[in-house]
């Protein structure tokens, strides 16, 4: 028999005033990806005052908690905690005025606009219950606070021997805050996340005077020539029931109007759902970003470097049902939707379950405010995307109402856990 969810969730009406709290501290002091060290000391000394055991460091700044209540199945929660280099412009009174400094070292603007911090309020306040009522359930949690998502932090925690360490869970669930209107919890089976490809691109030229162009290479105009030629990409070369995005989301060369550069830089971003869309993408990125450069007459090959891989993410079909199922009992009626597509959002979260060899399911839960949508029929929500003017994940207005957000998110990782806990004798179903 499963751990009854009402047992796991006794005390969560008190425990709320504290994670309110705590989310506005974490909100309002932002750490970039793998700098989060003040977060993860946050995390420990909590999960030490819960009552869990705790190993820091995991994978630079990792923390693992994990708590045994007697022989049963292990149950992985995973949380991310980074920040993003992004000017906050909420207006929040707990808005963040942080900055840090990026691997580049540049001084850079920092903000939680993934909403990580809600991540990581929602997996204290379930930790925090789980200790509470350990008379409710038996077997082993291991709590995950991950690094450094943005950039795929799971691998180094895996790399950092995760699984030898720690006990090896049977599922891994998580989860992770967007626009959709709060209250409201949203998966899929099967891929619910799309791969991402970074690339980073340096094209040569030959500088000189403005006034001179004949004498030069114009790596600004090879490099405007790439990003429009990449265009045709998604709209020549994959297929109209096929799922890819590419996006240049930097572009930097010279630094005076009357300056021809030496060089240009771009770094494109690719999301896929497939493993054959993937590849025919990136050939193809690379293909134009080669062929441009000839084309413009380049006295160098450009250089091409992948990085910041993320995998599909993959709702395990079984698990996926059962996790639907938990949540539609535990939130309220008709807040529960199965999304129509892959999201072309990534994650690294199923680096745990694909580590570990067993099933993982990852679903989303609102942030937004319930009274933007009050026009908004949740199906045509689902069928057509959130409306933009909703300020969306890494915008730098993206500012989740804390109720009930914190509440169904908190609800919802212990529903989820609760199906593979196994319940004890004296709790009432
Ligand atoms: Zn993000
Ligand atoms: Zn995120």
């Amino acid at each position: 028999m499963t751990a009854s969810v009402t047992s796991l969730l006794s005390g969560l009406n008190g425990e709320l005033p504290g994670l309110r709290d705590l989310y506005k501290d974490l909100h309002a002091n932002p750490e970039l990806s793998f700098q989060e060290v003040r977060t993860a000391g946050i995390v420990a000394a909590r999960l030490r005052e819960q009552g869990w055991d705790v190993t820091e460091g995991v994978g630079k700044t990792g923390v693992v908690g994990v708590l045994t209540e007697g022989d049963g199945p292990v149950v992985l929660l995973r949380a991310d905690m980074d920040a993003l280099p992004v000017k906050e412009e909420t207006g929040l009174p707990y808005a963040s005025t942080r900055t840090g400094v990026d691997a580049e070292g540049n001084e850079v603007p920092v903000m939680h606009a993934c909403g990580h911090d809600m991540h990581v309020t929602c997996l204290l306040g379930a930790t925090a219950l789980l200790a509470a009522n350990r008379h409710a359930w038996r077997g082993t949690v291991v709590a995950v606070f991950q690094p450094a998502e943005e950039i795929g932090g799971a691998p180094a925690m895996i790399d950092d021997g995760f699984l030898e360490r720690f006990p090896r869970a049977e599922v891994c669930l998580g989860q992770h805050v967007g626009p959709v209107p709060a209250g409201f919890v949203a998966t899929r089976p099967g891929p619910v996340m799309a791969a991402s490809d970074s690339v980073r691109v340096r094209l040569f030229g030959r500088g000189g005077h403005g006034s001179t162009p004949e004498a030069t290479v114009d790596p600004v105009v090879m490099a405007a020539a790439v990003v429009m030629r990449l265009q045709t990409v998604v709209s020549r070369e994959v297929g109209a029931a096929q799922q890819a995005v590419v996006t240049v989301g930097s572009i930097h060369s010279g630094t005076k109007e009357n300056i021809i550069p030496d060089t240009a830089d771009l770094r494109i971003n690719i999301r896929s759902t497939t493993p054959a869309v993937r590849e025919r993408v990136l050939e193809a990125v690379k293909r134009i970003v080669r062929a441009e450069a000839a084309a413009s007459g380049a006295p160098k090959e450009p250089e091409i470097t992948d990085f910041n891989a993320f995998p599909v993410t993959v709702n395990d079909h079984e698990a996926t049902a059962t996790v639907q199922a938990a949540l539609t009992r535990a939130l309220e009626e008709g807040h529960v939707f199965t999304l129509p597509h892959t999201l072309t959002g990534s994650e690294d979260f199923g680096v745990f379950g694909t580590a570990l060899q067993v099933p993982s399911v990852f679903w989303y839960f609102g942030g937004a405010d319930l009274a933007a949508f009050k026009d908004i029929d949740p199906d045509a929500l689902l069928e057509n995307g959130i409306p933009s003017e909703i300020p969306g994940n890494h915008s730098p207005l993206f500012a989740p109402v804390i109720d009930p957000t914190v509440e169904i998110g908190v609800t919802s990782l212990l529903a989820a856990a609760a199906q593979w806990l196994t319940a004890t004798a004296d709790t009432p179903r």
